[in-house]
């Protein structure tokens, strides 16, 4: 197992412990405070960063952060070398017009779809997912922690369990499963509950059942479904 991330993932874990929430959303979401700051920092004039981020651009969600960030300096020196790039790309050659379309089709295309944090944070994300199913096999503490998990957002726990069943054999697979299934049963079923409690409080025959839970039964089931637990604080 790589020995690095054990330390946040241990933190996230205790933290969602106290907090509710999904420990990989939160995970996620420092490391990409961390990457944002980097890229308007120091990164952004590395020549092997800024060969990456001509190639592969930002998603929406990336460049709303890094505007709102308010360093526009170092994303306008970004944006001025992706420009060049794409224009490059975008040369229409005299001799051979169809060579030169191929050639600004597959550089372009492809743009709308990548993005230089998110493929950073996924390849980071995978390297969490796997050290924490093989930190359920090696260590008892994190296995306590791990059955005391509010819930995980659904993809994360799609992804752990992805994770958990190329990592772990035997009974430390079963003891596995069985902890996060449990954990996940009960969420999505509560879920559900809030959802279908939401919906029958616009029929005037349920006017006075109480709410209980159920008054951001849409806004949570949303952010269950799209991993985004700490991404709409
Ligand atoms: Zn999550
Ligand atoms: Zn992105």
């Amino acid at each position: 197992m790589e020995q690095i991330y054990t330390i946040p993932i241990n933190e996230a874990f205790e933290k969602s412990m106290e907090d509710g929430g999904c420990p990989f959303c939160e995970i996620k979401r420092v490391f990409e405070e961390n990457e944002l700051s980097l890229i308007l920092g120091a990164s952004m004039m590395e020549p092997d960063v800024r060969i990456k981020t001509n190639e592969l651009g930002f998603c929406e969600r990336h460049y709303g952060m890094m505007l709102g960030a308010g360093k526009k300096l170092p994303l306008a020196l970004m944006l001025e070398s992706h420009l060049n790039e794409i224009s490059e790309n975008m040369s229409v050659s005299k001799i051979l017009p169809s060579k030169s379309a191929k050639r600004t089709d597959s550089a372009l295309g492809a743009l709308g779809k990548s993005c230089y944090i998110c493929e950073r944070l996924d390849r980071n994300m995978d390297i969490v997912m796997n050290n924490s199913s093989s930190l359920f096999g090696a260590d008892a503490d994190f296995r306590r922690k791990c059955s005391k998990q509010p819930h995980f957002c659904i993809p994360h726990y799609a992804g752990f369990l992805r994770a958990g069943r190329e990592n772990l054999k035997g009974s430390d697979f079963s003891d596995f499963y069985r902890c996060i299934s449990d954990i996940e049963n009960k969420y999505v079923a509560r879920l559900k509950e809030n959802v279908s409690r939401f919906v029958k409080k616009f029929d005037y025959r349920y006017e006075d059942m109480p709410w209980e839970d159920a008054k951001d039964a849409v806004e949570k089931a949303i952010a269950a479904l799209c991993g985004s637990d700490s991404l709409n604080s």
